[in-house]
């Protein structure tokens, strides 16, 4: 057994703070009046583990590294201030596929080199079997990490269809697969020969791509959640290997809270993690679901002014936000909107589903920065049973979140999702811009064709300043 040297006690206390700052920094995220100083928890507890990793290291050449986190940074910043948040989800699976390779990369060094890393017997050149293990779990979990955060990237940006891609025996293949790495790296610990890690390492790559490949577009979220779960362990068991207690917290934190939040995903969209992660949800996207096919189905259409008479005659309206929000940047003339109307009077509340928009908690986000206040916004089970007494549903840019196939129709791809029932107010007035258009899963929507359904076809934002126009 080898000896690990203790830290020096202040160096273990700074880690100890930026630990402790991370658990403040996600219970910060955790609502959204909170999540800025979260953040900026998290950004204080990383600059102190960084900080104290560069002061007690001896590095060869400390230049190279600050220039590595100068452009890293820069890099980062640039893209952070560019991204649109509709496409936040591709760039949040992108970055996890940095951490994955980070992982790799890491292992792999450390592979090559033990003794520099301080995991191997100076004479006799033979690596720990502890660190073995860590090493090739650690490795093993990144190259999944990796390959599985290209493919969701690929998917979630349209390079690649959103559609289950299945292969013939895939739980078969998989399965053998996933057996191979865990009996390679059992092997690994009494044989270090670099064919074994080297063949864990492509193993790896290849059953994060086979796992990712046959999930289906609405499966997404959960999955860019589990694979940030993923990288936290990559990054945990890489901690390990390098002996940096600051890692290994921080690889725990982001694995459980990932793994936490693919759970509340899961239970959000009533779906079972193991059917998740076993594929293939989404199949049949198309227009599926919705009854009979829509060009022979009656629906009306109203107008801006029609929408606000009808709104400023309410007493309670509930606001639906959905991804077309985001895509149209709606929210600020929303605000607007909703302003003028309880200024008439109006009872005006929101109502978020846990996946409406294309990232847990986009919504909120939106909304946040339109400076909706947060007393006016609630989550699906708080205001789901509110639709019955409300005189309208404002139903913008969301489809899925409101789809009542989800529950009466086994065959459509989202069953199973609770969705808001919308469908109850006494009237919807339903924002999108054609009647050809789908929502993420892909499925004609039967609020469309209702009886007490108007509607209101065009561009979220130009509806809703049409709309303030016409309460004006
Ligand atoms: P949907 O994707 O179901 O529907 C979006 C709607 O917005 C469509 O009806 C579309 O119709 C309309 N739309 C698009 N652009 C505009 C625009 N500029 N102006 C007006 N309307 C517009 O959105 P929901 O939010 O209801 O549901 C989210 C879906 O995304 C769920 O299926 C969920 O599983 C999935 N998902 C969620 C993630 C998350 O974490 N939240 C991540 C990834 C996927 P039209 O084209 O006719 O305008």
């Amino acid at each position: 057994m080898h000896e690990v040297a203790a830290l020096p006690w202040p160096v273990a206390l700074a880690y100890l703070v930026s630990g402790i700052l991370f658990i403040l920094a996600l219970r910060g995220l955790s609502s959204p009046a909170s999540s800025r100083n979260g953040n900026r928890f998290g950004m204080a507890g990383m600059a102190i583990a960084v900080g104290t990793t560069l002061a007690t290291h001896k590095f060869l050449d400390m230049a190279e590294i600050l220039g590595a986190i100068v452009i890293g940074g820069l890099i980062g910043f640039v893209i952070a201030r560019r991204i649109a948040m509709t496409a936040m989800p591709q760039l949040v699976a992108a970055f996890h596929s940095l951490v994955g390779m980070a992982a790799v990369v890491v292992g792999a060094a450390a592979f090559l080199s033990p003794v520099a890393f301080g995991i191997a017997d100076p004479e006799t050149l033979q690596i720990f079997p502890v660190s073995r293990i860590e090493m090739g779990l650690g490795v093993a979990i990144g190259a999944i990490t990796f390959s599985g955060s290209v493919i969701a990237f690929l998917k979630l940006n349209g390079n690649m269809s959103g559609k289950p891609i299945m292969l013939p025996m895939r739980h078969f293949i998989n399965l053998g697969t996933l057996a191979a790495i865990l009996g390679l790296v059992a092997y690994f610990v009494t044989d270090q020969s670099p064919w074994i890690f080297w063949t864990v390492t492509a193993l790896s790559f290849v059953i994060g791509f086979l796992l990712i490949i046959p999930i289906g577009g609405a499966d997404m979220p959960v999955v860019v959640s589990m694979l940030n779960s993923y990288s936290g362990w990559a990054a945990a068991a890489m901690g390990f290997t390098l002996h940096n207690t600051a890692m290994i917290i921080t690889g725990a934190l982001v694995g459980s809270s990932g793994a936490i939040l693919s759970y509340i995903m899961c239970r959000a969209m009533n779906r079972s993690f193991i059917s998740v992660i076993a594929g293939g949800f989404g199949a049949e996207a198309g227009p599926s679901g919705g009854g009979e096919p829509k060009e022979q189905r009656p629906w009306k259409r109203g107008s801006a002014e029609d929408a606000a008479f009808l709104m400023e005659q309410a007493e309670n309206v509930i606001i639906i936000p959905g991804y077309g929000m985001a895509v149209s940047q709606a929210q600020h003339a929303l605000r607007e909107m909703s302003d003028m109307l309880k200024e008439a009077g109006v009872n005006v509340k929101y109502a978020i589903h846990p996946v409406a928009g294309r990232m847990p908690g986009h919504m909120n986000v939106l909304l946040a920065e339109a400076s909706v206040p947060y007393d006016e916004v609630f989550e699906l089970e708080d205001i789901n049973s509110e639709f019955s007494q409300a005189d309208v549903a404002f139903v913008i840019g969301a489809n899925d979140v409101t789809n009542p196939a989800a529950k009466t129709d086994k065959s459509s791809p989202i069953y199973g999702m609770p969705v808001l029932d919308v469908a109850n107010a006494k009237t919807v007035l339903f924002v999108k811009r054609s009647m050809g258009g789908v929502g993420y899963a892909g499925v004609d929507n039967d609020v469309f064709y209702m009886d007490n359904t108007m509607m209101l076809l065009g561009d979220a934002k130009k509806m809703v300043e049409e709309i303030v126009k016409a309460l004006d």
